[in-house]
């Protein structure tokens, strides 16, 4: 990269996303000295299959799991929008919550997740797909233009932000190397804990992605995106 990336923003749909696809690259980024910040869209309240658990109530959990798993990794911002999980739809209030944040935030890089549909039916998510597409639109030009949402003026000036970071497992544009910070990864990922009944088993399944994704660079461990570069 010609310049270093000094502050990052993560946008994701639910509590957890972050870490189970860049929480690596996260972790290097802040070793790097870089300053990185989460905006997650829904409180993640319809993820659990205890019929005893209320909305209200996993909402709280997840929210203090999710500043948890920030935490270990250095992110010490976390903003959530408190969308209800499951409904997010492509609306001008979350398109202006959105730029907001970028414009509050200021970030070099964009780590968002695909607004595309895969058969990936786990990472494709409907909230990941419709939250993948708003980070992006607000990218550009959302977030840039001055005339976009005049309500957020003068408090929020324009910014343009220089690079994304898509996420992305099927033909990857780029191969982050998380070998020496992956122990984090699962450090971060066991922060959720409402959200498993056996986290042997998931942390075997994000070590065997992990290693298959880094397999074309001989990596022992990787995260993969699409890289958009906005600028240099
Ligand atoms: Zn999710």
């Amino acid at each position: 990269m010609a310049d270093r990336i000094e502050r990052a923003l993560v946008v994701t749909a639910h509590p957890d996303d972050a870490e189970f696809g860049a929480a690596g690259t996260i972790a290097k980024l802040v070793r790097d000295g870089c300053e990185v910040a989460y905006v997650i869209v829904t409180n993640g309240d319809k993820g659990s299959g205890d019929r005893s658990m209320t909305p209200e109530r996993l909402a709280r959990i997840r929210e203090d799991e999710q500043r948890n798993a920030a935490r270990t990794l250095g992110v010490e911002q976390v903003r959530f929008l408190g969308y209800e999980d499951g409904e997010v739809e492509d609306t001008r209030d979350l398109r202006r919550e959105v730029a907001r944040e970028i414009r509050r935030f200021r970030p070099d890089l964009v780590i968002c997740q695909n607004p595309a549909r895969t058969y990936n039916l786990g990472a494709s998510h409907r909230d990941h797909r419709v939250v993948g597409g708003v980070a992006l639109d607000c990218v550009y030009p959302l977030a840039r233009d001055h005339m976009a949402f005049p309500e957020l003026m003068p408090e929020f000036e324009p910014h343009k932000v220089r690079e994304v970071y898509v996420m992305q497992w099927e033909q990857p544009q780029l191969i982050v190397d998380i070998g020496d910070v992956f122990d984090l990864k699962i450090k971060a990922l066991a922060c959720h804990q409402s959200q498993f009944a056996d986290f042997a088993a998931v942390e075997a399944r994000v070590r065997e992605r992990a290693g298959e994704l880094g397999k074309p660079k001989g990596y022992a461990y990787a995260e993969t995106f699409d890289h958009v570069v906005l600028f240099r």
